[in-house]
Protein backbone atom coordinates (compact mmCIF):
# COMPACT_ATOMS: atom_id res chain seq x y z
CA UNK A 1 0.00 0.00 0.00
CA UNK A 2 1.21 3.46 -0.92
CA UNK A 3 1.56 6.03 1.70
CA UNK A 4 0.33 8.96 -0.63
CA UNK A 5 -2.91 6.77 -1.53
CA UNK A 6 -4.04 5.92 2.24
CA UNK A 7 -6.79 8.17 2.68
CA UNK A 8 -6.22 8.19 6.79
CA UNK A 9 -3.27 10.45 8.10
CA UNK A 10 -0.72 10.28 11.13
CA UNK A 11 -1.49 13.05 13.83
CA UNK A 12 0.50 14.73 15.98
CA UNK A 13 -1.47 15.07 18.64
CA UNK A 14 -4.15 12.62 20.43
CA UNK A 15 -7.51 13.87 21.28
CA UNK A 16 -7.13 15.39 24.73
CA UNK A 17 -10.28 13.12 25.99
CA UNK A 18 -8.11 10.03 25.83
CA UNK A 19 -5.84 9.38 28.90
CA UNK A 20 -4.86 5.49 27.83
CA UNK A 21 -1.39 5.16 25.80
CA UNK A 22 -3.40 2.39 23.99
CA UNK A 23 -6.28 4.80 22.66
CA UNK A 24 -3.83 8.19 21.93
CA UNK A 25 -1.00 5.61 20.02
CA UNK A 26 -3.60 3.86 17.50
CA UNK A 27 -5.55 7.28 17.31
CA UNK A 28 -2.30 8.80 16.15
CA UNK A 29 -0.77 6.15 13.75
CA UNK A 30 -4.12 6.24 12.00
CA UNK A 31 -5.54 3.04 12.83
CA UNK A 32 -8.69 4.19 14.79
CA UNK A 33 -11.20 6.62 14.84
CA UNK A 34 -12.76 7.55 18.37
CA UNK A 35 -16.99 8.37 17.74
CA UNK A 36 -18.09 8.20 21.13
CA UNK A 37 -16.84 7.08 24.44
CA UNK A 38 -15.85 3.47 24.23
CA UNK A 39 -16.97 3.36 20.41
CA UNK A 40 -14.46 3.31 17.78
CA UNK A 41 -14.25 3.09 13.84
CA UNK A 42 -11.23 0.57 12.50
CA UNK A 43 -9.64 2.75 9.97
CA UNK A 44 -7.85 0.73 7.13
CA UNK A 45 -4.25 0.04 9.00
CA UNK A 46 -6.25 -0.71 12.33
CA UNK A 47 -8.50 -3.02 10.50
CA UNK A 48 -5.24 -4.73 9.20
CA UNK A 49 -4.42 -5.64 12.27
CA UNK A 50 -8.18 -6.74 13.96
CA UNK A 51 -7.97 -9.26 10.83
CA UNK A 52 -4.50 -10.38 11.25
CA UNK A 53 -5.50 -11.05 15.13
CA UNK A 54 -8.44 -12.96 14.17
CA UNK A 55 -6.73 -14.94 11.52
CA UNK A 56 -4.57 -16.50 14.25
CA UNK A 57 -7.63 -16.94 16.17
CA UNK A 58 -9.50 -18.34 13.80
CA UNK A 59 -6.39 -20.95 12.09
CA UNK A 60 -6.27 -22.28 16.67
CA UNK A 61 -9.66 -22.47 17.04
CA UNK A 62 -10.52 -23.81 13.72
CA UNK A 63 -7.71 -26.93 14.98
CA UNK A 64 -9.26 -27.48 17.96
CA UNK A 65 -12.31 -28.86 15.88
CA UNK A 66 -14.42 -24.92 16.63
CA UNK A 67 -16.70 -24.50 13.68
CA UNK A 68 -17.42 -20.72 12.74
CA UNK A 69 -20.22 -19.70 12.34
CA UNK A 70 -22.47 -15.91 12.53
CA UNK A 71 -24.93 -14.61 14.89
CA UNK A 72 -27.15 -11.68 14.82
CA UNK A 73 -26.37 -9.17 16.63
CA UNK A 74 -29.86 -7.95 17.38
CA UNK A 75 -31.28 -10.69 19.77
CA UNK A 76 -35.18 -10.84 20.85
CA UNK A 77 -36.03 -10.84 24.28
CA UNK A 78 -37.67 -14.42 24.09
CA UNK A 79 -34.42 -16.15 23.63
CA UNK A 80 -32.47 -14.39 26.97
CA UNK A 81 -35.73 -14.24 29.14
CA UNK A 82 -35.65 -17.77 30.10
CA UNK A 83 -31.95 -17.55 31.87
CA UNK A 84 -33.24 -14.46 33.15
CA UNK A 85 -30.31 -12.11 31.24
CA UNK A 86 -32.73 -10.07 29.77
CA UNK A 87 -32.85 -7.38 31.88
CA UNK A 88 -29.41 -7.38 33.10
CA UNK A 89 -27.59 -4.14 33.08
CA UNK A 90 -25.15 -5.02 30.97
CA UNK A 91 -27.64 -4.77 27.86
CA UNK A 92 -27.73 -1.65 25.22
CA UNK A 93 -31.79 -2.18 23.99
CA UNK A 94 -32.54 -2.01 20.44
CA UNK A 95 -36.02 0.28 20.50
CA UNK A 96 -37.76 0.73 17.75
CA UNK A 97 -39.23 4.62 17.34
CA UNK A 98 -42.66 3.57 17.96
CA UNK A 99 -43.52 0.65 20.50
CA UNK A 100 -43.19 0.95 24.26
CA UNK A 101 -40.91 -1.63 24.92
CA UNK A 102 -37.43 -2.99 23.15
CA UNK A 103 -37.61 -6.41 21.97
CA UNK A 104 -34.24 -6.57 20.80
CA UNK A 105 -31.16 -6.18 23.18
CA UNK A 106 -27.66 -5.86 21.34
CA UNK A 107 -25.70 -9.11 21.85
CA UNK A 108 -23.34 -8.67 24.35
CA UNK A 109 -23.01 -12.81 25.00
CA UNK A 110 -24.79 -15.39 22.64
CA UNK A 111 -24.88 -18.68 24.87
CA UNK A 112 -28.71 -17.85 24.86
CA UNK A 113 -28.64 -18.28 21.09
CA UNK A 114 -26.38 -20.97 20.18
CA UNK A 115 -28.02 -23.03 22.85
CA UNK A 116 -31.31 -22.60 21.26
CA UNK A 117 -30.03 -23.04 17.68
CA UNK A 118 -28.56 -25.99 18.95
CA UNK A 119 -31.88 -27.83 19.93
CA UNK A 120 -33.14 -27.52 16.85
CA UNK A 121 -30.26 -29.84 16.04
CA UNK A 122 -28.69 -31.84 18.59
CA UNK A 123 -31.16 -34.91 20.53
CA UNK A 124 -29.16 -37.89 20.66
CA UNK A 125 -25.51 -38.58 22.33
CA UNK A 126 -24.26 -39.33 19.05
CA UNK A 127 -24.43 -35.37 17.56
CA UNK A 128 -21.82 -34.36 20.67
CA UNK A 129 -19.57 -33.28 20.79
CA UNK A 130 -18.85 -29.89 19.28
CA UNK A 131 -17.72 -27.04 19.49
CA UNK A 132 -18.53 -23.33 17.41
CA UNK A 133 -17.54 -20.14 17.76
CA UNK A 134 -17.89 -16.44 15.80
CA UNK A 135 -16.09 -13.70 15.53
CA UNK A 136 -18.03 -10.58 15.57
CA UNK A 137 -19.40 -7.06 18.10
CA UNK A 138 -20.26 -7.05 20.91
CA UNK A 139 -21.99 -4.37 22.95
CA UNK A 140 -22.15 -3.74 26.51
CA UNK A 141 -23.08 -0.82 28.52
CA UNK A 142 -19.63 -0.04 30.55
CA UNK A 143 -19.83 3.06 32.81
CA UNK A 144 -16.21 3.38 33.02
CA UNK A 145 -15.30 3.29 29.27
CA UNK A 146 -12.07 5.39 29.84
CA UNK A 147 -9.57 2.76 28.94
CA UNK A 148 -9.42 3.03 25.40
CA UNK A 149 -9.88 0.13 22.99
CA UNK A 150 -9.26 -2.32 26.28
CA UNK A 151 -12.71 -1.56 27.55
CA UNK A 152 -14.93 -0.71 24.71
CA UNK A 153 -19.02 -0.27 24.52
CA UNK A 154 -18.84 -1.61 21.35
CA UNK A 155 -15.72 -4.75 21.14
CA UNK A 156 -14.57 -7.07 18.87
CA UNK A 157 -14.73 -10.77 20.24
CA UNK A 158 -14.19 -13.90 19.99
CA UNK A 159 -17.14 -16.16 21.37
CA UNK A 160 -16.58 -19.88 21.52
CA UNK A 161 -19.11 -22.58 22.87
CA UNK A 162 -18.69 -26.57 23.60
CA UNK A 163 -21.40 -28.51 24.25
CA UNK A 164 -21.07 -32.28 26.17
CA UNK A 165 -22.81 -35.46 27.26
CA UNK A 166 -20.41 -34.96 30.32
CA UNK A 167 -18.28 -33.03 32.47
CA UNK A 168 -15.37 -35.08 31.71
CA UNK A 169 -15.74 -34.56 28.19
CA UNK A 170 -15.81 -31.28 28.55
CA UNK A 171 -12.83 -30.57 31.12
CA UNK A 172 -10.73 -32.56 28.56
CA UNK A 173 -11.64 -29.92 25.66
CA UNK A 174 -11.66 -27.04 28.15
CA UNK A 175 -7.48 -28.03 28.09
CA UNK A 176 -7.41 -28.30 24.48
CA UNK A 177 -8.94 -24.28 24.71
CA UNK A 178 -6.50 -23.46 26.74
CA UNK A 179 -3.74 -24.90 25.26
CA UNK A 180 -4.88 -23.49 21.87
CA UNK A 181 -5.09 -20.12 24.01
CA UNK A 182 -1.44 -20.11 24.80
CA UNK A 183 -0.68 -20.09 21.15
CA UNK A 184 -2.98 -17.64 20.36
CA UNK A 185 -1.40 -15.00 22.49
CA UNK A 186 2.27 -15.97 22.12
CA UNK A 187 1.04 -15.56 18.18
CA UNK A 188 0.22 -12.19 18.87
CA UNK A 189 3.23 -11.21 20.78
CA UNK A 190 1.67 -11.38 24.22
CA UNK A 191 2.76 -13.41 27.62
CA UNK A 192 -0.85 -14.29 29.22
CA UNK A 193 -0.94 -16.15 32.61
CA UNK A 194 -3.64 -18.50 33.11
CA UNK A 195 -5.45 -17.29 36.01
CA UNK A 196 -8.13 -19.09 38.23
CA UNK A 197 -10.84 -17.03 38.91
CA UNK A 198 -14.04 -16.66 40.45
CA UNK A 199 -17.58 -16.12 38.73
CA UNK A 200 -18.40 -19.91 37.49
CA UNK A 201 -21.21 -20.62 37.61
CA UNK A 202 -21.58 -23.94 40.08
CA UNK A 203 -17.53 -24.11 40.22
CA UNK A 204 -14.90 -21.98 40.37
CA UNK A 205 -12.91 -25.30 39.39
CA UNK A 206 -12.47 -24.64 35.81
CA UNK A 207 -12.99 -20.77 35.55
CA UNK A 208 -9.59 -19.07 34.11
CA UNK A 209 -8.52 -15.98 32.96
CA UNK A 210 -5.40 -16.05 30.89
CA UNK A 211 -4.21 -12.07 32.13
CA UNK A 212 -1.30 -9.75 30.34
CA UNK A 213 0.69 -8.34 33.54
CA UNK A 214 0.88 -4.25 32.73
CA UNK A 215 0.16 -1.37 35.20
CA UNK A 216 -2.83 -0.18 33.52
CA UNK A 217 -4.52 -3.29 33.80
CA UNK A 218 -7.83 -3.31 35.69
CA UNK A 219 -7.54 -7.13 37.04
CA UNK A 220 -5.22 -7.47 40.29
CA UNK A 221 -3.80 -10.73 40.32
CA UNK A 222 -1.53 -12.93 42.85
CA UNK A 223 1.27 -14.88 41.15
CA UNK A 224 3.10 -17.31 42.99
CA UNK A 225 7.02 -16.16 42.74
CA UNK A 226 8.50 -20.02 42.60
CA UNK A 227 5.91 -22.04 40.43
CA UNK A 228 4.11 -18.98 38.56
CA UNK A 229 0.69 -20.18 39.67
CA UNK A 230 -1.75 -17.46 39.58
CA UNK A 231 -5.13 -16.72 40.82
CA UNK A 232 -7.44 -13.56 40.82
CA UNK A 233 -8.63 -11.09 43.69
CA UNK A 234 -11.13 -12.44 44.27
CA UNK A 235 -10.08 -16.01 44.79
CA UNK A 236 -7.58 -14.81 46.93
CA UNK A 237 -9.78 -12.79 49.35
CA UNK A 238 -12.27 -15.47 49.32
CA UNK A 239 -10.38 -18.06 50.93
CA UNK A 240 -8.13 -15.72 52.84
CA UNK A 241 -4.79 -16.64 51.62
CA UNK A 242 -1.02 -15.60 52.00
CA UNK A 243 0.89 -17.64 50.09
CA UNK A 244 0.66 -20.28 47.37
CA UNK A 245 -1.82 -23.23 47.78
CA UNK A 246 0.08 -25.20 45.82
CA UNK A 247 3.32 -24.63 46.94
CA UNK A 248 3.29 -22.61 50.00
CA UNK A 249 5.85 -20.05 47.93
CA UNK A 250 5.02 -16.50 48.46
CA UNK A 251 2.73 -14.51 46.47
CA UNK A 252 3.06 -11.24 44.69
CA UNK A 253 0.09 -8.67 43.27
CA UNK A 254 0.21 -7.83 40.08
CA UNK A 255 -1.92 -5.46 37.61
CA UNK A 256 -2.84 -7.32 34.79
CA UNK A 257 -5.04 -6.95 31.28
CA UNK A 258 -7.59 -10.06 31.02
CA UNK A 259 -7.55 -10.74 27.29
CA UNK A 260 -9.63 -14.18 27.54
CA UNK A 261 -11.39 -16.07 29.22
CA UNK A 262 -12.65 -19.89 29.83
CA UNK A 263 -16.09 -20.88 31.65
CA UNK A 264 -17.45 -24.30 32.69
CA UNK A 265 -21.02 -23.29 32.70
CA UNK A 266 -22.45 -26.89 33.55
CA UNK A 267 -25.70 -27.62 32.42
CA UNK A 268 -27.06 -23.75 33.26
CA UNK A 269 -27.93 -22.60 29.36
CA UNK A 270 -28.98 -26.07 28.68
CA UNK A 271 -31.25 -26.60 31.66
CA UNK A 272 -33.12 -22.68 31.33
CA UNK A 273 -33.30 -23.47 27.36
CA UNK A 274 -34.29 -26.90 26.93
CA UNK A 275 -31.07 -28.63 25.34
CA UNK A 276 -31.53 -32.11 26.15
CA UNK A 277 -29.92 -35.29 24.43
CA UNK A 278 -30.49 -38.98 24.81
CA UNK A 279 -27.96 -41.29 26.35
CA UNK A 280 -27.15 -45.06 25.19
CA UNK A 281 -30.08 -45.78 27.52
CA UNK A 282 -32.90 -43.99 26.20
CA UNK A 283 -32.55 -41.22 29.66
CA UNK A 284 -32.89 -37.74 28.68
CA UNK A 285 -30.26 -35.17 30.05
CA UNK A 286 -29.12 -31.61 29.70
CA UNK A 287 -26.16 -31.01 27.43
CA UNK A 288 -23.24 -30.07 29.43
CA UNK A 289 -20.99 -26.44 28.16
CA UNK A 290 -18.46 -24.45 28.24
CA UNK A 291 -17.73 -20.78 26.81
CA UNK A 292 -14.80 -19.41 25.97
CA UNK A 293 -14.13 -15.30 24.69
CA UNK A 294 -11.11 -13.25 23.49
CA UNK A 295 -11.33 -9.80 23.17
CA UNK A 296 -10.23 -9.16 19.98
CA UNK A 297 -9.82 -5.35 20.10
CA UNK A 298 -8.58 -5.33 23.42
CA UNK A 299 -5.77 -7.55 22.36
CA UNK A 300 -5.00 -5.38 19.84
CA UNK A 301 -4.86 -2.43 22.88
CA UNK A 302 -2.88 -4.65 24.97
CA UNK A 303 -0.36 -5.32 22.23
CA UNK A 304 -0.06 -1.57 22.12
CA UNK A 305 0.24 -1.07 25.98
CA UNK A 306 3.06 -3.96 26.38
CA UNK A 307 4.99 -2.97 22.96
CA UNK A 308 5.75 0.60 22.74
CA UNK A 309 8.49 3.53 23.23
CA UNK A 310 7.88 7.18 23.22
CA UNK A 311 7.98 7.03 19.34
CA UNK A 312 5.26 4.94 19.04
CA UNK A 313 4.01 1.57 18.49
CA UNK A 314 6.27 -1.30 18.21
CA UNK A 315 4.32 -4.20 16.61
CA UNK A 316 4.52 -8.30 17.38
CA UNK A 317 5.68 -9.50 14.16
CA UNK A 318 2.57 -11.37 13.45
CA UNK A 319 0.00 -8.36 13.99
CA UNK A 320 1.76 -5.79 12.58
CA UNK A 321 -0.30 -3.91 9.79
CA UNK A 322 2.73 -4.75 7.23
CA UNK A 323 6.08 -6.02 7.69
CA UNK A 324 7.88 -2.97 6.29
CA UNK A 325 7.95 0.50 6.01
CA UNK A 326 9.92 1.58 2.74
CA UNK A 327 10.82 5.09 3.09
CA UNK A 328 12.02 6.52 0.14
CA UNK A 329 14.07 10.53 0.35
CA UNK A 330 15.51 12.61 -2.29
CA UNK A 331 12.93 11.58 -4.34
CA UNK A 332 12.84 14.65 -6.73
CA UNK A 333 16.31 14.43 -7.51
CA UNK A 334 17.14 14.27 -10.94
CA UNK A 335 19.78 12.06 -12.71
CA UNK A 336 20.90 11.56 -15.91
CA UNK A 337 17.16 13.28 -16.95
CA UNK A 338 15.29 10.59 -14.54
CA UNK A 339 14.13 10.56 -11.34
CA UNK A 340 16.24 7.26 -10.62
CA UNK A 341 15.75 7.06 -6.58
CA UNK A 342 12.03 7.16 -6.66
CA UNK A 343 12.20 4.59 -9.74
CA UNK A 344 14.56 2.34 -7.41
CA UNK A 345 11.95 2.79 -4.60
CA UNK A 346 9.21 2.16 -6.76
CA UNK A 347 10.90 -0.86 -8.11
CA UNK A 348 11.72 -2.53 -4.88
CA UNK A 349 8.32 -1.71 -3.67
CA UNK A 350 6.84 -3.90 -6.34
CA UNK A 351 9.57 -6.83 -6.25
CA UNK A 352 8.72 -6.95 -2.26
CA UNK A 353 4.94 -6.50 -2.78
CA UNK A 354 4.98 -9.44 -5.91
CA UNK A 355 6.97 -11.66 -3.62
CA UNK A 356 4.14 -11.38 -0.67
CA UNK A 357 6.00 -9.09 1.59
CA UNK A 358 3.84 -6.88 2.74
CA UNK A 359 4.71 -3.11 2.53
CA UNK A 360 3.98 0.25 3.27
CA UNK A 361 5.23 2.51 1.07
CA UNK A 362 5.71 6.04 2.18
CA UNK A 363 6.04 8.08 -1.73
CA UNK A 364 4.85 11.49 -0.19
CA UNK A 365 6.68 14.08 -1.73
CA UNK A 366 6.02 16.60 0.02
CA UNK A 367 7.17 15.61 3.31
CA UNK A 368 10.45 16.04 5.16
CA UNK A 369 12.64 13.37 6.09
CA UNK A 370 12.41 13.79 9.56
CA UNK A 371 8.50 13.64 8.95
CA UNK A 372 8.71 10.34 7.56
CA UNK A 373 10.82 8.76 9.77
CA UNK A 374 8.61 9.50 12.70
CA UNK A 375 5.11 8.32 10.83
CA UNK A 376 7.38 4.73 10.38
CA UNK A 377 8.49 5.11 14.23
CA UNK A 378 4.65 6.05 15.12
CA UNK A 379 3.12 3.34 12.82
CA UNK A 380 5.37 0.78 13.85
CA UNK A 381 5.91 -1.69 11.10
CA UNK A 382 9.00 -4.38 12.15
CA UNK A 383 11.19 -3.26 9.27
CA UNK A 384 11.77 0.28 7.84
CA UNK A 385 13.69 0.23 4.35
CA UNK A 386 15.10 3.67 3.44
CA UNK A 387 15.83 4.63 -0.20
CA UNK A 388 17.91 7.83 -0.36
CA UNK A 389 20.59 9.22 -2.67
CA UNK A 390 22.89 7.83 -0.07
CA UNK A 391 21.76 4.36 -0.28
CA UNK A 392 21.54 4.57 -4.25
CA UNK A 393 24.86 5.50 -4.65
CA UNK A 394 25.39 2.02 -2.88
CA UNK A 395 23.30 -0.24 -5.13
CA UNK A 396 21.67 -0.91 -1.51
CA UNK A 397 18.71 0.13 1.11
CA UNK A 398 19.00 0.81 4.89
CA UNK A 399 17.53 -1.57 7.13
CA UNK A 400 16.38 -1.18 10.82
CA UNK A 401 14.39 -3.18 12.96
CA UNK A 402 11.59 -0.86 14.70
CA UNK A 403 12.81 -2.76 18.29
CA UNK A 404 16.73 -1.90 17.56
CA UNK A 405 19.18 0.92 17.11
CA UNK A 406 21.26 -0.72 14.42
CA UNK A 407 21.25 0.43 11.25
CA UNK A 408 22.33 -1.85 8.12
CA UNK A 409 23.10 -1.35 4.26
CA UNK A 410 21.29 -4.36 2.36
CA UNK A 411 22.76 -4.84 -1.06
CA UNK A 412 19.43 -4.58 -3.40
CA UNK A 413 19.78 -8.40 -4.39
CA UNK A 414 19.71 -9.49 -0.65
CA UNK A 415 16.96 -7.22 0.61
CA UNK A 416 14.22 -10.64 0.42
CA UNK A 417 16.85 -12.62 1.88
CA UNK A 418 17.26 -10.19 4.99
CA UNK A 419 13.55 -9.37 5.58
P1 LIG B 1 -14.11 -7.71 32.18
O1 LIG B 1 -14.02 -8.36 33.53
O2 LIG B 1 -12.83 -7.07 31.78
O3 LIG B 1 -15.29 -6.81 32.07
P2 LIG B 1 -15.60 -9.89 31.22
O4 LIG B 1 -15.40 -10.86 32.30
O5 LIG B 1 -16.86 -9.11 31.20
O6 LIG B 1 -14.34 -8.89 31.15
P3 LIG B 1 -16.28 -11.72 29.10
O7 LIG B 1 -17.69 -11.36 29.20
O8 LIG B 1 -15.97 -13.07 29.53
O9 LIG B 1 -15.36 -10.64 29.84
O10 LIG B 1 -15.72 -11.48 27.62
C1 LIG B 1 -14.67 -12.25 27.04
C2 LIG B 1 -13.50 -11.36 26.66
O11 LIG B 1 -13.95 -10.22 25.95
C3 LIG B 1 -12.72 -10.80 27.83
O12 LIG B 1 -11.75 -11.70 28.27
C4 LIG B 1 -12.09 -9.57 27.21
O13 LIG B 1 -10.91 -9.93 26.50
C5 LIG B 1 -13.13 -9.11 26.23
N1 LIG B 1 -13.94 -8.00 26.74
C6 LIG B 1 -14.90 -8.04 27.69
N2 LIG B 1 -15.44 -6.83 27.88
C7 LIG B 1 -14.81 -5.99 27.01
C8 LIG B 1 -14.94 -4.61 26.71
N3 LIG B 1 -15.85 -3.85 27.31
N4 LIG B 1 -14.12 -4.08 25.75
C9 LIG B 1 -13.21 -4.83 25.11
N5 LIG B 1 -13.05 -6.15 25.35
C10 LIG B 1 -13.84 -6.73 26.29
MG1 LIG C 1 -17.31 -7.24 31.89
Amino acid sequence: MKLSQLFTKTLREAPADEEAINAKLLIRGGFVFKNSAGVYSFLPLGWRVLNKVADIIRGEMNAIGGQELFMPALIEKKYMEPTGRWDLDVGYFAKPKNEKEAEFVLGWSHEEVLTTIATKFIGSYKDLPFSAYQIQTKFRHEPRAKSGLLRGREFMMKDLYSFHTIQDDLDKYYIEVKNAYHKIFERCGLKAIYTLAAGGVFTDKFTHEFQVLSDVGEDIIYICDKCGYAENKEITKRKNRDKCPKCSSKISEKKAIEVGNIFNNGTKYSEALGLEFTDEKGNKKPVVMGAYGIGLSRLMATAVEVHHDDKGIIWPENIAPFKAQLIALDQQQIINGERQIKKEADKIYEELTKKGIEVLYDDRDNKAPGEKFADADLIGCPIRLVVSKKTFAQDSVELKHRNKKELELIKLSEIIKSI
